[in-house]
């Protein structure tokens, strides 16, 4: 048989739950993604902007262009993802909208679509959750893209009824869903009047994932009877999962194969389409290289076997939709979703879906309780703004809607559309009711970020992705309480208690939301961490920047003697988000012995109390006031409690100082022969030397320095006996009559 065209569309969904600390909004080290900062610059770096900066190579391995992978793509850009991008590295933003630009000159039409805005399960929301994280991924779409989306990507591909027809009330003209989402289908002419539903006989023909034929696009018709429609593309089940899965993505030859197979099984008339749709970070992050051989075959290879590439808005012009199909509800028809085989149980119970295999044991009990608790919140959340907001709005879910045009500009913008919301009460009250109305409107946002699919797909309350969608719920919590309102955070952590953690640990989700609470920056905490780093520098002009806010302080008092100052005044924060102002007082202190304190707003904090990101910034400034003036043995102990966690993350820039300052608390330790502080503290003293680690190499003056004050120690009999192991590692010969010991 003669090779026939064939119109291919490579859909990448790409997206990343929001990682950023909700309070601060900034993203904190992930220690797990060294030598990367966290995971988003890593997967960045491996495939969001590896594959907009594809090399293409020559037979002599020599770079013979540099491609944009988007340009010949389908793809979609989670709003939480997008975001990241555009803050952190523009230019590659750049290239996602230009790959868009590129397909509306080459094709018309451009290839990029929007998705719902948290990448909720879109059909396990509230309506009126349903109809904002819509309008709200299309007002992303349409503020970075510069015109309306004409597709929209479903989270998970995750659909039901009224999923849909809320797609085509708000314009969408297209989406993606997976075979086994297709019920039945109908050839356009052989019934009487579209979209009568009554008519479920009439020219239907029920279909599984196996035969309905992916080579055409579908229409779903309104059920409100109006005629009107969304086109859906239905991906090709095989081929998605050979390159989910298998080789193909490494062998040019192979997908080419894997394409045509696909065409083969249409029975199409024209070209048909082959539709691949999977996660975007397989292309370089979950396979490595995959993104040079997608723009190999797209570019290069595909052409020559007639394999034209294409996206899903141009194909739709080419080839209408005429065909209809009916969408698969699943169980107790709450929708079905294409990485579930139970509806979308895999969001809200144990449906058995897992990453780990079962004879593991593990089980997804969490996820009911885990999806009650946020549900719980939800709706404590929306009645709280429907009430409060009617006072200062005039329509408050009308405004949550809007306010997605607005929801990551300055402040000023936000309010600007707040205003045209606006009641009297509003209009009237001023700063004090415009910052009201703010914190109602971030409230909801984050009650609508907190339902990231991932926190429920995974398989453990206790891992990564779901702690993250815990601590949205945290912050939530804490938003609602500060616009005025109660959350209901007995009725919480009594539901999270029964969600328990298949790990060893045995902890609860009320643990996990206990730990990630742990990451709040109330003002008093911003307060502490300013005026912290104030008394650890001798005149108290250290500036540290808190995060997530501004901290302005008048009326600053200091006193310094070297071994005792004190810092305190009056101190105003702005959040940055939400911008509410609180003034703290604070007073903090420092003393040889007891170290640093801080009392704002009435609360004592501690610096080892903070959290590791606030630890960091602090620490250069704690331990240089530690090394100069602090007592040996109980600096010496703080010191290693303030680095934990926060040494050892791949930045020698960074390390190398503290390293140097943890040498020299162990040189001041032992310094002084019989009477040396650490004389008796060995495990310290053999603590600060692993944490000093390259500060000691051999070599060094501090090790030099080290040797000698050891070899004052070792002349008595205490210190022998107690820095045995130490002087070991330091590379001493060990005592008359014992066994040497392994050099570490
Ligand atoms: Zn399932």
């Amino acid at each position: 048989m003669a090779t026939r065209p064939i119109a291919l569309v490579v859909h990448g969904h790409f997206y990343q739950p929001p990682r950023e600390n909700p309070w601060s909004d900034e993203l904190e080290t992930e220690p797990s993604a060294s030598p990367f900062h966290d995971w988003n610059a890593r997967i960045h770096a491996e495939c969001y902007r590896a594959n907009a900066y594809v090399r293409i190579h020559d037979r002599a391995g020599h770079i013979s262009s540099i491609e944009n992978n988007y340009s010949r793509m389908s793809f979609n850009f989670g709003p939480t993802l997008a975001r990241w991008i555009e803050r952190n590295d523009p230019r590659a933003h750049e290239r996602l909208l230009r790959a868009d630009a590129d397909q509306r000159h080459r094709l018309g039409v451009g290839g990029a679509m929007a998705q719902a805005y948290a990448h909720p399960i879109v059909p396990l929301a509230t309506p009126a959750d349903r109809r904002t994280q819509l309008l709200w991924g299309l007002s992303d779409f349409r503020r970075r893209f510069g015109r309306a989306a004409a597709g929209l990507w479903l989270p998970e591909t995750a659909a039901d009824e009224h999923t849909l027809a809320t797609l085509i009330d708000l314009g969408v003209r297209y989406t993606i869903l997976a075979p086994e989402q297709i019920a039945a289908v109908r050839a356009p002419g052989t019934h009487h009047e579209a979209g009568a539903r009554s008519e479920i006989n009439d020219g239907w023909t029920l279909v599984d994932r196996d035969s309905v034929d992916t080579g055409r696009a579908y229409r779903w018709m309104h059920p409100d009877g109006s005629g009107r429609f969304l086109s859906v593309a239905v991906f090709d089940g095989p081929l998605s999962r050979q390159v989910a899965f298998g080789e193909t993505t490494h062998d040019a030859a192979a997908f080419v194969a894997a394409i045509r197979a696909s065409g083969a099984r249409s029975k199409v008339d024209a070209p048909p389409l082959v539709l691949c749709a999977s996660d975007g970070e397989l292309f370089g992050h979950h396979r490595k290289f995959a993104d040079m051989n997608l723009a190999f075959t797209a570019f290069v290879e595909g052409p020559k076997h007639r394999i034209d590439p294409t996206n899903l808005a141009a194909y739709l012009e080419a080839h209408p939709a005429t065909w209809e199909m009916r969408l698969a509800l699943g169980p107790d028809g709450k929708g079905t979703a294409w990485s579930c085989g139970h509806g979308v149980g895999r969001w809200f119970r144990d449906c058995g879906c897992s990453m780990m295999p079962p004879e593991r044991g593990w089980n997804q009990h969490w996820r009911a309780p885990l999806r009650a608790a946020l549900d719980c919140l939800q709706s404590a959340a929306a009645d709280f703004f429907e009430d409060a907001g009617a006072h200062l709005l005039v329509d408050p879910w009308g405004a949550r809607d809007a306010y997605g045009e607005v929801v990551d500009a300055p402040i000023a913008e936000r309010d600007a559309l707040l205003a045209t919301f606006g009641t009297p009460a509003l209009a009237a009250g001023g700063e004090r009711a415009r910052e009201s109305a703010r914190l109602l409107l971030e409230m909801q946002r984050a009650t609508l970020l907190m339902y990231a699919s991932c926190g429920f797909y995974f398989d453990d309350i206790a891992g990564l992705e779901t702690a993250l969608v815990i601590r949205l719920a945290a912050y939530a919590a804490d938003l609602l309480k500060d616009a005025g309102g109660t959350p209901p955070l007995d009725e919480m952590l009594d539901l999270l208690a029964t969600a328990k953690s298949n790990q060893v640990s045995g902890e609860t989700g009320a643990d996990v939301f206990r730990q990630v609470a742990g990451d709040r920056i109330s003002p008093a905490r911003a307060v502490a961490t300013v005026a912290l780093a104030k008394v650890a520098s001798p005149d108290g002009a250290a500036e540290v920047a808190s995060p997530g806010g501004v901290v302005a302080i008048a009326d600053q008092v200091v006193e310094s003697r070297a071994e005792h100052a004190s810092v305190s005044g009056m101190a105003t924060v702005t959040s940055a988000r939400t911008g509410t102002v609180n003034d703290v007082r604070f007073h903090a202190t420092w003393d040889k012995d007891a170290g640093f304190r801080c009392v704002a707003d009435g609360v004592t904090i501690a610096p080892e109390q903070l959290g590791r990101e606030d630890r960091r910034r602090l620490l250069p400034l704690l331990l240089a006031r530690l090394v100069e003036q602090g007592a040996p043995l109980s600096s010496a102990r703080l010191a290693l409690t303030l680095g934990r966690g926060v040494l050892g993350t791949g930045d020698e820039a960074v390390d190398a100082p503290l390293r140097d300052a943890y040498a020299q608390l162990l040189l001041r330790g032992l310094d002084g022969g019989a009477h040396a502080a650490l004389v008796g503290a060995a495990d310290l003293a053999t603590e600060l030397m692993d944490v000093a680690g390259s500060a000691l190499a051999l070599g060094t003056l501090a090790r030099a320095r080290a040797e000698e004050h050891l070899a004052e120690i070792l002349a008595t009999e205490a210190g022998r006996a107690s820095l045995g192991r130490l002087a070991a590692r330091l590379g001493f010969a060990p005592p008359p009559g014992t066994k040497s010991a392994p050099a570490a």
